[in-house]
């Protein structure tokens, strides 16, 4: 059976080498063996994440566990795969810490900071007991097109959280989820530097979409050691799958152009091709070339 894992080696060899693993959203089973596909093709180590709103669409916590599991096994998928929660609240983390997810993101952002501290530090108890990985979030990740509604991390809260035991930490510096606006002031490389040089642990980069390359060199290059790609997937499977249609293949009766698995597969597979490209981006080493150092 599948062996997912918490991925805590990888991700502080990714912090000490200077180099970062995507965390991709799945949304369905395309997108999920899209990812794996990518991961397997290219021999590197890959996080599946799940967002409490995708896990609802796909029929719940569980069901996407065994789905991955299963995908895993009957792709043949012999890279580590790190099955994580994405952003998830206090009942969300404590949900799937009980069915065993390797990883999991418990997202107090929006609570004040003293019980976002409490709860993620009862939430690290917790899933430490079963050896499963905690991120967490301090200032806020801005939305949609709306850098303003951001909030940097102070060096403070890093610090006192990573001495709960968090073992990622995902900053606030400027990042937004979503697509980013054209006036965007880019990364705030001063308080990443900052918080870098303040605590040791691998530190996250949300909406690691659509933000210039050399900007997110330069982010990994401080030590951002996971990078959240989403919205560049959607745009992806979108662009692929206009253009199916707009070119009338669905139309094409007499090759079942209508057939979900072909209307379908070009967004699919630009899937694997976006993130084929993003893993030259965070320079994720092959599995053998983790293992050699
Ligand atoms: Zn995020």
């Amino acid at each position: 059976m599948a062996n997912l894992v918490n991925g805590n080696d990888i991700f502080a060899d990714a912090r000490a080498h200077h180099y970062a693993v995507g965390a991709y959203n799945i949304n369905n089973l395309e997108w999920t063996r899209a990812i794996l596909k990518a991961a397997k093709d290219t021999q590197t180590p890959v996080l599946v994440q799940v967002s409490m709103g995708a896990a609802r669409y796909m029929g719940g916590y569980k069901f996407v566990k065994d789905m991955v599991e299963d995908q895993v096994d009957s792709m043949g998928v012999n890279v580590p795969v790190i099955l994580h929660l994405d952003h998830g609240d206090y009942e969300a983390a404590l949900e799937c810490i009980k069915l065993g997810y390797p990883s999991v993101m418990f997202d107090g952002h929006q609570l004040p900071i003293a019980e976002n501290y409490q709860k993620t530090k009862e939430i690290v108890k917790l899933a430490h007991a079963q050896n499963i990985s905690v991120e967490a979030e301090i200032g806020k990740i801005g939305e949609n097109q709306n850098a303003a509604s951001g909030e940097l991390a102070t060096v403070e809260d890093a610090v006192r959280f990573a001495q709960i035991g968090v073992d990622k930490l995902a900053c606030g510096i400027g990042n937004i989820h979503g697509i980013y606006p054209a006036d965007w002031q880019g990364l705030n490389f001063q308080r990443l530097d900052e918080i870098a040089n303040a605590i040791s642990i691998p530190l996250v980069l949300h909406g690691g979409s659509g933000i210039h390359r050399d900007q997110v060199e330069r982010a990994i290059s401080l030590g951002i050691s996971k990078v959240n790609i989403n919205t560049e997937f959607q745009l992806a499977f979108q662009q692929a799958t206009r253009k199916y249609i707009e070119e009338g293949h669905d139309l094409d009766k007499e090759h079942k152009g209508y057939d979900p698995r072909k209307l379908l597969l070009p967004g699919t597979e630009a899937i694997t091709a976006s993130m084929k490209e993003m893993i030259q981006w965070l320079g994720t080493p092959s599995v053998d070339e983790i293992s050699q150092d």
